[in-house]
């Protein structure tokens, strides 16, 4: 009986013959349904109130109680049973008039198939299941938002809104419409044919369906709604009931969004990031295809941003970064589209005629970076490096142009900060060759592969040797030698500098102790290049102080030479550690001074002893006005500021006569020595015999 049913759904056959009922049996033998049997109405409407029964399927002609009172009967007790009638032709007008009547689910022509009973009464059970899913969502909804589509078998039908429904959509109290076009005029348009079309095929379908889309509220508020929607008819009355269950999802599309956004920018700076510029740089080469146009891509990289990063703290490098970002997204270039990269590389997306306007575009970076950045007590000056690649067509990958720019922006940072270059193929291998040379580097500094040359440094007014400057050279293993413009950069650029730094301090002043030791009487001092990397180690100025102590040096004979421009990329940074190194007792010249920006008020903080006077000013002078000005001013400077000033790049006896009636003190150049291996520099004392000059 029911304790056998093991869970099947349960069948009632009603019948007054018995070997019909047996062989109804039979037929459901083989399906997971449990079969129950009754020879009268009245002995199946006493099971009925025993047991529990799914289905029940009964003949219409029975002595005593008919089927269709019996069907009727059970209708009443247990609408929720599903109802078969089993006919002959002769009483077909009046199992059709049951099923309009909603008595009876089906009816079945006697003989029955046995496949047609088990087919018949499984989908019956389906469609109750689903029948009574949605009634249980519907009562679950009867608080949630939802709405209800009821579509009769006549095809009327009508609405019917949950109060929180009615309040999520701000619909009028009296919302209980014929149709949903209340809920549809309140559509975003683009979103209405959609939902239209949706809810339509969901009633015709009997489909389910999950859909989100947007409400305007009053206020032109945007509302976004999760739809759910299930549908089923109901086997009874062939009617058909939609329900729909609705969710705010504004906030979650919202956080979707801002990850969207996310994913496509840079958080810091709100400018796009890589990937975005892929996206922009694939469409703009496609473009550019049918325009004629080209696509620039121009690879920004601010020079020397980590040192910044470092020392002035993160928060001030965030703030830069961003300081930067607005002055690129505020240059006036048409089509122009900025992304940050990552650290301090950004890149800029153009449309060009030819490479000459892209020029332009890095010329505009360039003075857009022309005013310092400011920032309380702060004032930084940057300057960038940029690279640029030119592309056209969809044929190009924005990839491609993405490494090419990237490559030319190294070309550029090489040829010196603040400058940029043009992508050409041949970069490709200097690119590879910088890489191999720094492998190479590292290896060097490890054996000990670089030494120095020594430069005399001349008194202009006696001629005699006053002291060196020490400059680094590279004995590379395969390569021979390699000079300065060529490793410095690229140690500065690796890092590897700050090593390259410590092994220069050492032999320098090793030398200096040497030489001191050889001429007492006069020891000539000892000058070597500091770049300004080096002033960020910690810890510079008490390896100097060790350095000079374990040699037991006169620390007044070494002289620093730092270049303006390294000076002025960070003052406040610049003045502490000038102090801590003046601490020692050590001079400190600034080098190539004149290609800097250098104000006054800065000039005048510096502790420096010495100013030396870029050869560029000094090459040439005797045929220029211009430049016989700029050293005058320099040298008159120098003076009121209580510095002296050493010119470098003499090369001619014409520049040591003007020089010297300058007032200048000192003076370096090929007219005296190139740089020497310290043999030959040892020599060297008095230069009025050499060079045939009174004094
Ligand atoms: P610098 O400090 O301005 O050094 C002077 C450069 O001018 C030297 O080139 C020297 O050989 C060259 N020079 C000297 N007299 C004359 C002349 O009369 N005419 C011409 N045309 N050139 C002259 P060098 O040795 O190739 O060094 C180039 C640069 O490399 C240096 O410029 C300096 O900035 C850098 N450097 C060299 N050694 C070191 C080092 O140990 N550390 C650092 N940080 N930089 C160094
Ligand atoms: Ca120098
Ligand atoms: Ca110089």
């Amino acid at each position: 009986m029911n304790q056998e049913s093991n869970g099947n759904p349960v069948v009632l056959f009603v019948d007054d013959e018995v070997h019909v009922l047996r062989s109804l049996q039979r037929a459901l033998m083989d399906e997971p349904l449990t079969t129950l049997t009754a020879e009268s109405g009245e002995q199946a409407l006493r099971t009925l109130a025993r047991e529990h029964i799914d289905v029940v399927v009964s003949d219409e002609r029975m002595p005593g109680m008919s089927g269709s009172t019996l069907l009727t009967e059970v209708k009443n007790r247990h609408p929720e049973i599903i109802r078969i009638m089993l006919t002959g032709h002769a009483d077909l007008e009046a199992a059709m008039q049951a099923i309009n009547d909603g008595r009876i689910y089906r009816f079945l022509l006697k003989p029955v198939a046995t496949d047609e009973l088990a087919s018949v009464i499984q989908k019956a059970l389906r469609e109750r299941a689903q029948s009574e899913r949605l009634l249980s969502l519907s009562q679950q909804a009867g608080d949630v938002c939802s709405f209800e589509v009821l579509k009769s078998s006549e095809g009327r039908t009508r609405v019917r809104w949950s109060r929180n429904a009615r309040t999520l959509l701000e619909l009028p109290p009296d919302a209980d419409l014929e149709d949903l076009d209340l809920l549809y005029s309140r559509l975003h348009p683009d979103d209405e044919t959609r939902v239209r079309e949706l809810n339509a095929s969901c009633l015709k379908m009997l489909a389910c369906a999950s859909t989100e889309y947007r409400i305007r509220l009053s206020n032109d508020r945007i509302r976004w709604i999760a739809q759910t929607s299930d549908v089923a008819a109901d086997p009874g009355t062939g009617a058909i009931r939609l329900l729909s269950v609705l969710r705010d999802i504004t906030e979650s599309k919202k956080q979707r969004e801002r990850l969207e956004y996310q994913a496509y920018h840079d958080v810091l700076t709100g400018l796009g990031n890589r990937a975005l510029l892929l996206d922009g740089l694939d469409e703009a080469l496609h473009q550019s295809g049918t325009r004629q146009t080209y696509v620039a891509l121009l690879f920004i990289d601010l020079d020397d941003f980590k040192i910044v990063n470092d020392s002035m703290g993160h928060a001030f490098g965030d703030w830069l970064l961003q300081a930067f970002a607005q002055r690129l997204n505020a240059l006036e270039l048409p089509a122009a589209m900025a992304a940050r990269l990552g650290g301090d590389e950004f890149a800029l997306l153009l449309r060009v005629d030819d490479a000459e306007q892209a020029g332009d575009g890095a010329r505009a970076v360039q003075e857009a970076l022309a005013e310092p950045f400011r920032h309380g007590d702060y004032e930084v000056h940057i300057s960038a490096s940029i690279g640029i690649a030119l592309g056209r067509g969809a044929e190009t990958a924005g990839l491609d142009l993405l490494r090419e720019a990237d490559t030319a922006m190294y070309a550029a940072k090489y040829k010196g900060k603040g400058s940029f270059r043009l992508f050409d193929k041949s970069m490709h291998d200097k690119a590879s060759e910088r890489f191999v040379l720094v492998g190479d580097m590292h290896r060097s500094l490890a054996r000990d592969c670089f030494f120095l040359a020594f430069q005399p440094i001349v008194r202009l007014d006696t001629l005699v040797l006053a002291g060196y400057e020490a400059l680094a050279r590279w004995q590379h293993p395969e390569r021979g030698l390699v000079m300065p413009n060529t490793f410095i950069p690229l140690a500065e650029e690796s890092g590897l500098i700050t090593r390259l730094g410590r092994q220069v301090t050492e032999k320098a002043c090793r030398q200096a102790r040497e030489w001191n030791d050889a001429r007492p009487e006069a020891p000539p001092f000892m000058s070597f290049n500091v770049s300004v990397q080096q002033l960020h180690e910690a810890d510079l100025a008490r390896r100097l102080d060790v350095t000079i102590t374990n040699l037991g040096l006169d620390p007044g004979l070494i002289k620093l030479e730092i270049t303006e421009s390294g000076l002025m990329h960070d003052v406040q940074l610049s003045m502490d550690v000038l102090a801590q190194l003046k601490a020692l007792g050590v001079k400190l010249q600034i080098d190539d001074f004149g290609t800097g920006y250098s104000s006054l008020r800065y000039l005048q903080r510096i502790p420096a002893d010495s100013l030396k006077v870029d050869k560029s000013f000094v090459m040439g002078m005797e045929n220029d006005a211009e430049k016989r000005a700029i050293v005058r001013t320099i040298i008159d400077l120098a003076r009121s500021l209580g510095m002296n000033v050493v010119a470098e790049g003499v090369e001619t006896r014409a520049q040591l006569l003007l020089l010297r009636e300058l007032g200048c003190e000192y003076g370096q150049g090929y007219l005296f020595d190139k740089p020497l291996p310290p043999e030959e520099a040892a020599q060297r004392r008095d230069y009025a015999h050499t060079l045939e000059i009174g004094n």
